[in-house]
């Protein structure tokens, strides 16, 4: 029988469905296996639960959100948090380091009919049973779910830093030989170090690894010349809201 999917959007850009839609490719082999049972951004065919896996991108940052949140951890088996927004509130999680109403006044001209609430991963209100970091995650990782999910095992994701993958690469460290800001050290590895590969520093889209030296990383920002602000800076731009950056993005 097919695996019965459903992939969802809350608050995003949509880039990670985009990612998702990328895989053309691989796309003829994986239909003998999935059936795509709901997932507005390609079909309008849409079909209610129950699904055996369910791709849940963006954050949450409405009372509807909430609500609609929780209905499709009820029909889904196995729920992923489908990229940065879903899992930490990535990027739109920004607008929490100011007041709700200087936000929402900021984007809407008449903001009076706007019922928002802080920004959040989706693991906030529902349990998530696999993590896809990055903004956007890579497409291997994404077939790596599909795959495990189809065969019933866990699926291996990278815990490790984005440095191991540069060492891979044998790229000369932008952070200790040129002293540039470099947040590989504390990000998730799974893009395949792409920026450190073309002379870029890893902005830390991938969020934080599984066990980051937060305070190693702050001080070395420190002696490279950062100041407080733009340390701040870094650590909030993609995951200041989860677990093990909440503290240092609160600076
Ligand atoms: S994680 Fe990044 S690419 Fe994905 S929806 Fe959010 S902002 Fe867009
Ligand atoms: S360049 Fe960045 S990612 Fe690569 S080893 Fe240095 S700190 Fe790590
Ligand atoms: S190197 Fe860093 S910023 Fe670049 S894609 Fe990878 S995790 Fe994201």
């Amino acid at each position: 029988m097919k695996l019965k999917v459903g992939v969802f959007k809350f608050t995003s850009c949509s880039g990670c469905q985009v990612e998702l839609i990328r895989m053309n490719e691989q796309l003829p082999e994986l239909l003998n296996l999935v059936e795509f049972k709901y997932w507005a951004m390609a079909s309008s065919k849409l079909e209610d639960g129950p699904y055996d896996l369910a791709l849940v991108e963006g954050a949450i940052s409405t009372p509807e959100c909430i609500e609609e949140v929780k209905a499709i951890r009820e029909k889904s088996r196995v729920l992923v948090a489908l990229g940065d927004c879903a899992v930490t509130g990535g990027v739109p999680s920004i607008r929490n380091w100011m007041s709700q109403r200087e936000a929402e006044t900021i984007v809407y001209p008449k903001p009076g009919c706007i019922r928002s609430t802080r920004v959040y991963g989706i693991d906030e209100y529902v349990k998530v049973d696999y993590y896809l970091k990055g903004c956007p995650p890579r497409l291997e990782n994404i077939l790596e779910v599909f795959k495990a999910v189809i065969l019933g095992v866990k699926p291996r994701l990278r815990q490790h830093p984005v440095c191991v993958e540069c060492k891979f690469y044998e790229n000369e460290c932008l952070l200790t030989t040129y002293k540039q800001p470099c947040m590989g050290p504390v990000t998730a590895a799974g893009c395949g170090a792409i920026c450190p590969n073309v002379g870029r520093v890893c902005e830390g889209c991938y969020g934080p690894m599984s066990d980051p030296n937060i305070a190693s990383m702050v001080e070395r920002l420190k002696e490279i010349g950062l100041s407080d602000d733009e340390i701040l800076r870094k650590f909030r731009k993609y995951a200041g809201m989860s677990k093990l950056y909440r503290e240092v993005a609160k600076l």
